[in-house]
């Protein structure tokens, strides 16, 4: 049976590609391990397609420095037509995780991450600011489906609280047995 490098057994396959647009200031690297090791302690293996710093115009920078739209389910908007036409061509099979400067949803309010995406273009999006649990955590909302309930925790023992950076550092939050027995009807995994 085919393992990952952590040691973990394939039950499913999870392809993502990864699109940095901007400089991380969290732990890129302890963002994809901790990944690896969430989804594939639970049989799920993290396949990264592929992993892309995309270097931008000015117009392009100043235009997606910040992701300013609304975080909603099941709706394409405006500036997610604009992360697409960015890797037009690039995006294969998988969930597309986009890095962008910062996420503002109303002028005010800032967040570390989104994972509304239109139902046809499987998404993230992960601010730069965020922590090294949220990459994490927006795609355990992609896999749970906009209709998943709780959406949120309230323990950050559990990578679905409401907030990734109420997590301790270097801690390893995990999913509940009911989230993992949704996740795993997702469409997105494949077969290993
Ligand atoms: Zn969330």
């Amino acid at each position: 049976m085919k393992k990952d490098k952590h040691g973990n057994s394939c039950n499913k396959l999870l392809p993502v590609n990864i699109f940095t647009l901007a400089a991380v200031k969290f732990d890129y690297n302890k963002s994809i391990t901790f990944a690896e090791k969430l989804y594939g302690s639970n049989g799920i293996y993290f396949d990264i397609r592929q992993q892309l710093c995309l270097a931008l115009t000015e117009t392009q920078q100043t235009k997606l420095a910040v992701i300013d739209g609304q975080c909603k389910w099941d709706q394409n908007n405006a500036e997610q037509d604009d992360l697409f036409e960015l890797v037009k061509g690039r995006v294969g099979a998988g969930i597309s995780i986009f890095i962008v400067g910062g996420i503002n949803t109303d002028g005010k309010t800032t967040l570390a991450g989104c994972a509304g995406h239109s139902p046809s273009k499987p998404a993230a999006v992960v601010s730069a600011t965020g922590t090294m649990y949220t990459l994490a955590h927006e795609l355990g909302h992609v896999l749970l489906t906009s209709t998943f309930s709780p959406v949120h925790e309230t323990s950050n023992s559990n990578i679905m609280v409401n907030g990734t950076h109420n997590i301790p550092a270097d801690s390893f939050p995990t999913f509940n047995a009911t989230q993992i027995k949704q996740i795993l009807k997702s469409t997105h995994l494949k077969d290993c």
